[in-house]
C-alpha cells in the first residue's frame, strides 16, 4: 500500500520510517524495511530485513530491539490481498538466494501458474502472498541469464557455466534488465521496489497501474508509493508512467520502457502541500 525507498548519503532507515509514518492515511495491515550495503551478515550478504504485523510502532520495536544499517532501502506499509496480515507475509519479500528483495503494490493476477512454474523449477516459498513470485521471477530472470551461454560460446563453455553458477555471487545480468523481463511476465497490477545487495547503491522500480513518484533530491533520490512519503525532502518530482522502470543510483534517475528503450526524466516542480 505505502512503499518509501531511499538512496543517498544520510542512513535510509529513519527516512524510510519517516516516509511510511506520511502515508499511514492509506491503511495497513502491516509493515516492513529492507536496507543493504552496511556490515555482511551471516549469509555472505548485506541484507538484512526487519518486519511486523500491525502498526508502523511495531516494526519500529523489532528495529529498536535488533537494530540495522545500510546505505539504501525500501520499505513497504501492506494492505493484504493474498495472504493474511502476518510477519511472514509483510513485505520486504527476499528470493530464493535472500539477497534480493520486493515490496509491491496492486496484485498479480497470474500468480497461480507463475508460482507452480517456478515450483516446478525448484523455487521454494515462504509466504501466501503473490508479491514474493515477482523476486523469485527476478532471481529466475537472473539464473536463465547466467546459463545462456552467448550465440557463439560452444557448448562446453555453457557447460562451465552451469558449473560457476552454483558459487558465483555475480550475476550476470543487470538488475533493471532482470526486472524488465519479470515484469513482462506478470499480468496484473504493480508498483514495486527492487533492490539487490549484489548491486549496491541501486534501486529499480517499475509501474502497471499503481502510482509510483520518483524524488530528485542533491545527491540522494527517493521512491515513493505517493508524493507526501517525500515531499518534506524534495519538491521535485517525477510521477513514474504505466510502462516505465526507474533505476536509482546514487548519481541520479534513468526511466527506461518495458523494452530498455530511454525515456526522459519529467521532473514537475510540486507546489502544493499535502
Ligand atoms: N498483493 C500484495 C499482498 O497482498 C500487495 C498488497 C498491497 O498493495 O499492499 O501482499
Amino acid at each position: 500500500c505505502g512503499i518509501v525507498g531511499y538512496i543517498g548519503s544520510k542512513p535510509p532507515v529513519p527516512i524510510i520510517i519517516e516516509g511510511l509514518r506520511r502515508l499511514e492515511y492509506r491503511g495497513y495491515d502491516s509493515a516492513g524495511i529492507a536496507v543493504a550495503g552496511g556490515p555482511v551478515q551471516e549469509n555472505g550478504s548485506s541484507l538484512v530485513l526487519r518486519r511486523a504485523p500491525g502498526k508502523l510502532k511495531n516494526l519500529e520495536a523489532v528495529i529498536a530491539e535488533r537494530p540495522i544499517e545500510g546505505t539504501f532501502g525500501i520499505g513497504h506499509t501492506r494492505w493484504a490481498t493474498h495472504g493474511r496480515p502476518t510477519e511472514e507475509n509483510a513485505h520486504p519479500h527476499r528470493d530464493g538466494t535472500g539477497t534480493l528483495v520486493v515490496v509491491h503494490n496492486g496484485i498479480v493476477e497470474n500468480y497461480l501458474s507463475l508460482k507452480s512454474a517456478l515450483i516446478t523449477k525448484g523455487h521454494k516459498f515462504v509466504s501466501e502472498t503473490d508479491t514474493e513470485i515477482i523476486a523469485h521471477l527476478i532471481q529466475d530472470e537472473l539464473e536463465l541469464a547466467s546459463l545462456m551461454p552467448h550465440a557463439h560460446e560452444a557448448t562446453e563453455e555453457a557447460n562451465e557455466s552451469i558449473a560457476v553458477l552454483g558459487d558465483s555471487t555475480k550475476p550476470s545480468l543487470s538488475l533493471e534488465e532482470a526486472v524488465r523481463r519479470a515484469v513482462k511476465r506478470v499480468t496484473g497490477a504493480f508498483a514495486i521496489g527492487v533492490l539487490s545487495a549484489h548491486e549496491p547503491d541501486k534501486l529499480v522500480a517499475a509501474r502497471m497501474g499503481p502510482p509510483a513518484v520518483i524524488g530528485i533530491g542533491e545527491g540522494e533520490f527517493f521512491l515513493a508509493s505517493d508524493v507526501p512519503g517525500i515531499l518534506h525532502h524534495t519538491r521535485n518530482i517525477h510521477f513514474l508512467q504505466d510502462g516505465e522502470v526507474a533505476v536509482l543510483t546514487k548519481s541520479g534517475v534513468t526511466i527506461s520502457d518495458f523494452e530498455g528503450g530511454a525515456l526522459p526524466l519529467k521532473v514537475v516542480r510540486i507546489a502544493w502541500d499535502p
